[in-house]
């Protein structure tokens, strides 16, 4: 095998993808210990998509996989329900305010169409919001939100047509001379090995012989009944002082937020929805959207997930060793899907990414503590 991805998530199957696409006779096989692909966290993620960011890298890879995800259905045969209703972000405060208006120039500096909203536009926008203490407001239209299981499955499928194989249900152990060692007492051997292992990449990194400081950090979604007279366009609306933010989900609406109180020790701890998140949740969303106090949720259909968080909320691209790295994406790892697999690709074909500069993504900047941090995360 030339090449090994361990990881059958949206990072895992882009990679596959993109490495057939930029060299079509490389033997490539996805390596995954759960019996299917994106059983992990892609298919838990809110979906959202978004260019609005603080970071010049961050805003590029956004840039890079929005132009791809336009482009999905025609080069992959597959609808992700791609809907580019934008992201629209609220402030209460005058920091927010400056900070949105900052990051704005810088958004719109490599390409962004994103700009500041007054609050009538706001209203106009979203009429149910309370905008009574509103300071400020950033809106980009090319923003928004599609499935993230079809994503992954159209990866899949594309990379398999090029030749890609799997190898379902059996977990990478460690790493020896050009191979991968498996649980089944198996060996596969390997030219080169991609880390894609989402929240467990921290602890499978030290099996291969390298330190990648990942942690997996709980994040909760709750999936509303239908609500009536919801604006055809509705943005993912972010308030950028809670955390909290909702898009719709078919007739209802789908609520997300940094629940402080959810975190979990162990990525190998199942994620399970607690119900404490929607007490926790109640004060952020009553102020927010104050018809919060007549939405009925649907339970069964709300659920709970990790991001694979580093200490400064951007993602590790890189070759450290024998190892080339894909992960820790936090909350992003969808919508940087493809750029990160274009990336990675580019890294084992060669030998460096050549569209995007992913130096402050690489994995040696933890060691060396030249961390930029990501502010603008959810
Ligand atoms: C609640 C929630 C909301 C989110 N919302 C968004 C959003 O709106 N937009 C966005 O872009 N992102 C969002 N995300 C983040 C997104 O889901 C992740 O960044 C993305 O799915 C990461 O993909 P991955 O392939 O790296 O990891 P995963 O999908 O977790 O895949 C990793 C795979 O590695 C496999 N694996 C692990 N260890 C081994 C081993 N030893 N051997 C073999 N296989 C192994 C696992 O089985 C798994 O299938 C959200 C996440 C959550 C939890």
């Amino acid at each position: 095998m030339d090449v090994a991805i361990i990881g059958g998530g949206v990072i895992g199957w882009g990679v596959a993808y993109h490495v057939l696409k930029l060299s079509p006779t490389l033997r490539v096989t996805v390596i995954d210990k759960q019996p299917s692909f994106a059983m992990g966290s892609t298919a838990r993620a809110a979906g959202g998509v978004r260019a609005q960011f603080g970071t010049a890298v961050n805003v590029d890879m956004s840039l890079r996989s929005i132009t791809f995800f336009e482009e999905f259905e025609r080069e992959l045969g597959t609808n992700i329900g791609f809907r580019q209703h934008g992201y629209l972000f609220v402030t209460a405060t005058q920091d927010g305010a400056d900070y949105l208006e900052r990051v704005g120039e810088l958004q719109r500096r490599r390409g962004v169409p994103s700009r500041t909203f007054s609050v009538d536009e706001v209203r106009a926008r979203a009429p149910f919001l309370n905008c009574d203490d509103l300071t400020g407001a950033a809106f980009s239209p090319t923003d928004g939100y599609l499935d993230p299981y079809a994503v992954c499955q159209g990866f899949e499928k594309g990379a398999r047509s090029l030749g890609a194989s799997a190898v379902y249900g059996t977990a990478a152990i460690g790493s020896e001379s050009g191979s991968v060692s498996l649980d089944d007492g198996g060996r596969l051997g390997a030219g080169q090995i991609v880390l894609a292992a989402g929240h467990w990449s921290g602890e499978l990194a030290q099996k291969l012989g390298i330190e990648v400081p990942i942690a997996p950090q709980k994040h909760q979604l709750a999936m509303t009944e239908p609500v009536s007279g919801l604006p055809e366009n509705l943005p993912m609306i972010v308030d950028l002082d809670t955390s909290f933010h909702f898009r719709p989900e078919g007739q209802g609406l789908l609520i997300g937020y940094d629940d402080p109180d959810a975190r979990q020790p162990h990525a190998d701890v199942p994620p399970y929805f607690d119900f404490g998140f929607l007490e926790r949740l109640a004060p952020v969303a009553l102020h927010r959207l104050p018809l919060a106090a007549r939405l009925r949720f649907d339970y069964k259909r709300s659920w709970a997930g990790y991001y694979a968080e580093t200490p400064d909320h951007h993602a590790v691209i890189g070759r450290c060793g024998d190892i080339v790295v894909a992960t820790g994406f936090g909350g992003h790892g969808i919508m940087h899907s493809p750029a990160a697999g274009l990336s990675v690709a580019e890294i084992l074909v060669k030998g460096e990414p050549s569209t995007l500069d992913l130096f402050s993504l690489r994995p040696q900047r933890f060691a060396e503590q030249d961390l930029v941090p990501e502010p603008m995360v959810i």
